[in-house]
């Protein structure tokens, strides 16, 4: 009898499919001004019958503000891929002739003590799509904007009389032409709705994240990327009330919207935020009721991580929205709640969209106030502590130092350079490798949630990570007890500082090795083909002294002249921004000398990284991010299916990401091992490897028996045994290769596994290990930190003559885990010497 029913459902939404009508998405009873294009007259076919591809997105958007003097439309950067990000300012023509003394009037309010909410327009920022392969939002901003445009209803005029909208149709460009190509591409013409179908089951890596694979809706804290980047800027330009992130959930699933649950909102979050959120809801809820569709709020998602579209907006006074439909994934498919069509799922996107815009106008006033109280508070917080700053640094470092000050200047947050060189608690700051963060200041509860570490929490369960601490993040000095009297002048114009050749050598050059970009340079002279050498040992010279790591570029016996190798080495210090100095003797005054046979030679690396199936794209394309983007280092990715076919001995070290390489291609893959080859395996390839006998390891393993724990209580229960994503301390032997290029003792280490590798009898092999009590900042268990405590994040193995690297942590986090970027490059680069 079901299959009978849906047999009929299937016939009829067949035939209604293709008379999808502009009507059956827009709200009832508006007129629509005729010179305003419809999106179907301009890509071609009706919303929601295909996939709209960006390139076409693109094109109506612009037809639209073309034609239209409700919407102006600007670029304001470019994907990795070159595609443009689109903002729309829709608002009424009259707004648009103020649009600049709106704006300013708009941040005066979170700056002064006294407002005027009275005809002042609110100002809303709706985001579509940041997942590429939740493409509903995007394909419903179309007709949004249309309808905002095109009617000529009164109660249009006024909501735009009074709004300003900021209009970010795709947040994720790259990841949605990914994803329209394959779902277009397997659409049938008769619309098949079996799960099964190729249409529904994306290839690896899909289409959620952008270029590198980089899920976009983690990035509005680090800001790393491009699309990140514009649209944190048009943020901060505008401190927009709401902000609405518009997603795609399960298929099974209804609708949900914020707020979600709520013990799981970030202490930092004022409480007044998530009650407006709720009001907001109720908006929704009514206009769901109206068209007849299921949705649900509070049971699911949270408001914890400030990289969060829909969380970031509520550290800086306004109220984010998480919106997540169901998703048909393709054109139409099966679901639990009966077929599930894309024009549906594009029809409630609209809806969120629209009674987002009716809560706005209704909220006006309560909204505005409450954006000027939070800022009016701040304030407050702020003069409270008005001789305090941060300071952070890293007197070997610039460039990492560079890169955190670049997060605070992109979020606007004020910083100065320091006086003078300074000592606090054991860690000497220098001029131009630090900076102090004065706390009062606007941002100050941004800074807040940048800097502090927290380890006590309401809830055990997060949807993300519990913990970002930035500091930590890039392994920097830092101290929250300075004084702005130690602060120099602000900085205004942020440099990456020069780096440069201090003069021309018929001896040698040396590099220390503690700069970021330090690999940078030495991949480009590698590749070069010069000569260059890694020190084991400390030494001095000239009255400097160098630390492990340090490396050595002989000036003779090169296939350059010496006067060659000084252009080179100048263009090459410029590029890489590190310094090389140049010396006239081989002997020390102290440690190795420079012909010692503790210089060893270095091979260029040739690297090649296995993806696909199996693989988690999100830890490959951090590692195709950092050789390509920030390291200018070639990174062959090996798809999974190519590896029988592949030359391996074009390579000298082979990356497996976390996951479990779908291959047969165990055999081969040793055998380059045993002939000289390293594999370096993360996280859950450690798992793999230890299968297939690559490597012996002892693994701690824990016994969980619950206890008093109902069966409703079971998930919760299981949920705090994850570790989401914390920080950790560990122990280096700055001795050991792995460890070259770091200063400290101690470094801080992201984790989101729970691999716990015993340490070895031999200390010396140990050369990273977690401390007794190594939680830093951010959430886990008391089973899991026990279990945590002493074991070690590395280790290495030899097979004849090659041999097995293993990290259990993801060093390369999000592209903002600058602090321990260099392990990876350690291995990469010294994998001779360890
Ligand atoms: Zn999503």
């Amino acid at each position: 009898m079901k299959n009978v029913l849906l047999v009929f459902l299937i016939t009829f939404y067949l035939t209604a499919q293709n008379q999808t009508k502009l009507s059956y998405y827009l709200p009832n009873q508006t007129d629509y001004d005729q010179s305003i294009p419809t999106p179907e007259s301009v890509i071609g076919h009706q919303v929601g019958e295909w996939h709209v591809t960006h390139d076409k997105l693109l094109f109506y958007m612009q037809e639209l503000a073309e034609s239209s003097n409700r919407i102006s439309i600007e670029t304001r950067g470019y994907t990795f891929e070159d595609r443009p990000l689109l903002l729309l300012t829709i608002t009424s023509p009259k707004n648009h002739q103020n649009l600049e003394s709106i704006r300013k009037a708009h941040i005066e309010a979170t700056e002064n003590n006294t407002t005027d909410t009275e005809g002042r327009p609110i100002v809303v920022y709706q985001g579509f799509s940041i997942h590429g392969n939740e493409p509903s939002g995007s394909n419903a901003a179309m007709l949004a904007a249309y309808h905002l445009a095109a009617s000529t209803n009164e109660e249009v005029k006024t909501l735009l009389e009074n709004t300003v909208i900021l209009f970010d149709p795709s947040l994720n460009p790259d990841g949605l032409q990914r994803f329209a190509y394959w779902a277009n591409t397997n659409r049938s013409k008769n619309l098949n709705t079996d799960p099964s179908d190729r249409e529904f089951n994306e290839v690896w890596p899909g289409g959620r994240t952008n270029h590198y694979w980089f899920d976009m809706n983690r990035d509005w804290l680090p800001v790393q990327l491009p699309e990140s980047r514009a649209r944190i800027k048009t943020f901060h330009k505008w401190l927009p009330n709401i902000l609405t992130d518009h997603h795609e959930m399960g298929t099974n699933a209804t609708f949900f919207f914020q707020p979600g649950i709520p013990s799981r909102t970030h202490p930092l979050t004022p409480k007044m935020n998530q009650e407006l959120t709720k009001e907001i809801g109720n908006y929704h809820a009514k206009a769901f009721d109206k068209i007849g569709s299921l949705y649900y709020t509070e049971e699911s998602f949270d408001d914890f991580y400030y990289g969060k579209g829909s969380t970031f907006p509520d550290i800086n006074g306004s109220i984010g929205i998480l919106f997540e439909q169901a998703s048909s994934r393709g054109h139409v498919q099966e679901s639990d709640n009966g077929l599930l069509t894309f024009p549906f799922s594009i029809r409630n996107q609209l809806t969120a969209a629209l009674s987002t815009l009716e809560a706005a106008l209704n909220m006006k006033t309560d909204i505005l106030e409450y954006q000027h109280n939070f800022y009016k508070n701040a304030r407050n917080e702020a003069s409270a502590e008005k001789n305090k700053a941060i300071i952070f640094g890293d007197a070997k470092d610039a460039s990492k130092t560079y890169h955190l000050a670049e997060i605070l200047k992109r979020h606007n947050i004020k910083f100065h350079e320091l006086k003078e060189d300074l000592k606090l608690s054991g860690k000497t700051y220098k001029k131009g490798f630090s900076y102090i963060v004065p706390k009062n200041q606007k941002n100050t509860r941004l800074i807040n949630a940048m800097f502090e570490k927290r380890t006590a929490f309401q809830d055990s369960l997060f949807y993300d990570v519990s913990a970002w601490t930035l500091p930590l993040a890039f392994g920097l000095d830092y101290s929250e007890n300075a004084s702005i009297a130690n602060a120099g002048n602000a900085v205004e114009d942020l440099k990456l500082k020069d780096g440069k050749v201090s003069r021309k050598s018929n001896y040698a050059y040396l590099m220390e090795w503690h700069d970021y970009y330090a690999p940078k340079a030495l991949s480009t002279i590698l590749n070069k083909g010069l000569r260059a050498k890694v020190g084991m040992k400390k030494f001095t010279i000239g009255g400097k002294d160098y630390d492990y790591g340090t490396v050595m570029i002989p000036a003779k016996n090169q296939n350059l002249t010496p006067e060659e190798i000084y252009s080179f080495l100048q263009k090459t210090a410029e590029e890489s921004h590190v310094d090389f100095d140049a010396v006239g003797t081989g002997l020390t005054s102290q440690g190795i000398d420079l012909g010692s046979n503790q210089f060893r030679s270095l091979e260029q690396p040739k690297v090649a990284m296995l993806v696909g199936s199996g693989i988690r794209s999100y830890d490959a394309g951090e590692m195709w991010h950092l050789f390509d983007q920030r390291y200018d280092m070639n990174l062959t990715k090996i798809d999974v299916s190519n590896l029988q076919r592949s030359d391996l001995s074009r390579y000298n070290t082979i990356i497996i990401p976390s996951g479990s390489p779908d291959t047969s291609a165990v055999k081969q893959l040793k055998s380059w091992v045993k002939a000289g080859g390293q594999i370096i395996g993360y996280r859950n390839a450690i798992n793999w490897l230890k299968r297939h006998k690559f490597i012996d390891l002892k693994t701690k393993k824990i016994e969980r028996t619950a206890k008093d724990v109902s069966f409703e209580q079971r998930r919760n229960y299981g949920g705090a045994q994850v570790i989401g994503g914390a920080i950790f301390k560990a122990e280096i032997d700055r001795s050991h290769p792995i460890n070259f290029g770091y200063k400290n003792d101690i470094i801080a280490i992201f984790r989101n596994t729970t691999i716990y590798l015993q340490p070895d009898k031999q200390s010396y092999n140990n050369p990273i290990q977690y401390t007794k009590n190594p939680l830093l900042s951010g959430y886990i268990s008391k089973s899991n930190l026990d279990s945590l405590a002493s074991t070690v994040p590395f280790k290495t193995k030899r097979m004849e003559r090659g041999k097995v690297t293993v990290f259990t942590d993801n060093t390369n986090f999000r592209a903002f885990w600058y602090g321990t970027n260099k392990l990876l490059m350690n291995a990469v680069f010294f994998r001779e010497e360890f």
